[in-house]
């Protein structure tokens, strides 16, 4: 499945709109006198993964809270989809869109977590009927099949039936990621999709996002597996105290960038 050309985004060239299908401008929340985001601007563009690095602590899972509206910040320009999150003026007190474009841009907008966040007393595939259901409108049966696609495009195929509680983490977090697909959203958001898993569970939930970039679904990836960040992003972010300290191609931000702040980070993972 080409999921970029399922959002009538062409990007085999065929088409020039090249408008990024997420835009973050001068972003900045705090939480009572902790300045969490102080500054943040990033763009992409459809059918394009980015990666964001940085320590624990510099507020990268607040900013997918944020744009994900699970948080809300106090300042700043966010842009998903060519829809306005924010329709007051940079220099103003923030006000929201309506209620309804909130709730569209909720749905374009997918979060796995680091704790996968499974519904514990649902089989796997109610875990992926639920929402389609209940929230889209879809008809049970439809809801049924697309689960069942799904859980085959994980690795799945057989699980249906099963509970969380008796899956591996990998498997859980694989229901996981299929549970936000079912959703069809435009931009998948991972924070640290990995860092639950025993080492060896790993390679099978980062193999299944590496095959989700194959097929140009627009995501962005909080993590700490730095051969990962590089290998799977076409741009990476590193934030430190709530700035974008650096960002760029995966060769500039790992190889070239000659960023002090960066480069003692990179330095701590290489010694890990
Ligand atoms: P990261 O994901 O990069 O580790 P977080 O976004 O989780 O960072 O946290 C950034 C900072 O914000 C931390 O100092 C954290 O303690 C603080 N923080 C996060 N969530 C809350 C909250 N709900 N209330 C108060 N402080 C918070
Ligand atoms: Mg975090």
């Amino acid at each position: 499945m080409d999921f970029a050309n399922n959002q009538s985004v062409i990007t085999n060239g065929a088409s020039q709109d090249t408008s990024p299908i997420l835009e973050v401008k001068h972003l900045k929340k705090s939480f009572g006198d902790l300045h969490v985001l102080k500054d943040i601007s990033l763009d992409l563009n459809a059918g394009e993964v980015l990666s964001i690095i940085g320590p624990s602590g510099s507020g990268k899972s607040t900013l997918l809270r944020c744009l994900t509206q699970l948080e809300t910040f106090e300042a700043g320009e966010v842009r998903v989809d060519g829809k306005n999150l924010v329709v007051s003026a940079l220099n103003e007190p923030i006000k929201y869109a309506p209620a309804n474009v909130l709730r569209e841009i909720r749905l374009s907008t997918g979060l796995v977590f680091q704790n996968f966040n499974l519904f514990p007393h649902l089989t796997v595939l109610q875990n992926l009927t639920l929402a389609p259901i209940r929230v889209l409108g879809i008809p049970r049966e439809e809801a049924r099949a697309t689960g069942r696609r799904l859980l085959k495009q994980m690795g799945l195929e057989g699980k249906e039936k099963a509970y969380p509680c008796e899956l591996s983490g990998g498997q859980q977090q694989r229901v996981s990621i299929a549970r936000a697909l079912a959703l069809k959203p435009k931009i998948l958001f991972f924070d640290e999709p990995t860092s639950a898993l025993d080492p060896e569970l790993t390679g099978e939930v980062l193999k299944i996002i590496k095959q989700l970039a194959e097929e140009h679904m627009t995501m962005v990836i909080v993590t700490h597996e730095m051969a990962f960040a590089r290998d799977v992003a076409n741009k990476v972010l590193f934030m430190d105290q709530g700035v974008v300290v650096e960002q760029g191609t995966p060769d500039f931000v790992f190889n070239q960038s000659q960023n002090k702040r960066l480069n003692m980070f990179l330095e701590r993972f290489s010694r890990n």
